[in-house]
């Protein structure tokens, strides 16, 4: 039994992987600001006594935490309406709140895994996109607070790796979704999903023809379970190799709920990606890995978790 603080653990992924850790009986500290994640997403956790929960925002020092093994760093915001709203916010999460975590880590001689994302190679000219391809990237642009922000905490990682300060891992995820994905954060699946189940209008930027590759969270935390497994130091893809359009995504998720809603289109935002998806081949030698769940499956459970959700939460 090992312990292990989950940053961002009141999140999205990072709740799924805290239920996940518990379930295979280690402690978990869960570290979260609530800046994008909610206690609803761990209240259910409060009773068990392997579980902890800290309200701190990582970019300030952290206030004392006992002897953990292992740190998993998802707390950052990662919505594209985000890197507007909250762009200092990211930059600081990916700078000192990174580097906060690697100094646990080396106090500890914890192992430390970084979540970092697809966003590290920009709009990639390479399909499909291995980890040695070092991306395309716009340093000044609107995305660019997300993007150059994991890419200084890949470097700070590998760099605390390199000198020998932790063991360290990372892991570029590609777009995952699944329940407990907030539903007014602009991401496509949590988008669509809600406004179909209310029969309102659907927003496609651009013609919808970009392609996007999705993973179900499910199969995401096996991977980053693994992860910590094999503890590999080389940076590694983990998503879905099934490219969708987005405007096909619309129309399946569009008969899936039976839903009346039209679909609009709208100008693209600066800097989107006309084409994303990971080569797996890394983690499928390193880690054995590979997603499993059909798109089908996971937006059955998907839909389950958003009709939960009267139309007033949006
Ligand atoms: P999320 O917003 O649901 O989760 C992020 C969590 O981190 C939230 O609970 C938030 O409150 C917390 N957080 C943010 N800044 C913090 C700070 N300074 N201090 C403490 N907590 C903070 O998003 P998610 O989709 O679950 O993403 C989790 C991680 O995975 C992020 O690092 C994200 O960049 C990465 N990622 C996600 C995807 C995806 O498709 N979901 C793709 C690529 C990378």
């Amino acid at each position: 039994m090992s312990t292990f603080l989950v940053a961002g653990g009141a999140g999205f992924i990072g709740s799924h992987l805290v239920e996940t850790l518990l379930a295979s009986n280690h402690s978990v500290i869960a570290l979260d600001s609530l800046i994008t994640g909610s206690e609803d997403n761990i209240s259910h956790l409060q009773n068990n006594p392997h579980f902890h929960f800290i309200q701190h925002d990582i970019s300030k020092p952290l206030p004392a935490i006992d002897k953990v093994d292992g740190i998993f760093n998802l707390a950052s915001p990662a919505s594209p309406m985000d890197f507007e709203n909250l762009s200092v916010e990211i930059m600081k999460a990916g700078s000192f709140g990174t580097y906060h975590l690697l100094e646990l880590a080396k106090k500890y001689q914890a192992w430390f895994m970084m979540a970092s994302t697809s966003e590290v190679y920009g709009d990639p000219e390479v399909h499909p996109q291995h980890e040695d391809y070092l991306g395309n990237v716009n340093c000044t642009g609107i995305r660019s607070v997300y993007d150059e922000s994991k890419r200084f905490s890949e470097s700070l990682t590998s760099t605390y790796h390199r000198k020998g300060y932790a063991r360290t891992s990372i892991i570029r995820i590609f777009n995952t979704y699944g329940p407990r994905m907030r539903i007014n954060d602009g991401r496509v699946i949590p988008s669509f999903t809600f406004c179909a189940l209310h029969d309102q209008p659907l927003t496609i930027f651009g013609k919808g023809t970009q392609t996007r590759s999705f993973c179900f969270v499910d199969d995401l935390v096996r991977g980053i379970i693994s992860m910590e497994k094999n503890r590999p130091s080389i940076p590694i893809n983990l998503g879905n190799t099934i490219e969708k359009s987005v405007l096909e995504v619309a129309e399946t998720i569009r008969t899936m709920t039976s839903s009346q809603s039209e679909i609009v289109f709208h100008g693209l935002p600066e800097g989107d990606p006309k084409r994303r998806c990971p080569d797996l081949t890394r983690a499928k030698e390193i880690l054995q890995w590979e997603p499993k769940i059909s798109f089908e499956e996971g937006m059955k459970k998907t839909v389950e978790y958003y009709k939960n959700f009267p139309l007033h939460t949006s």
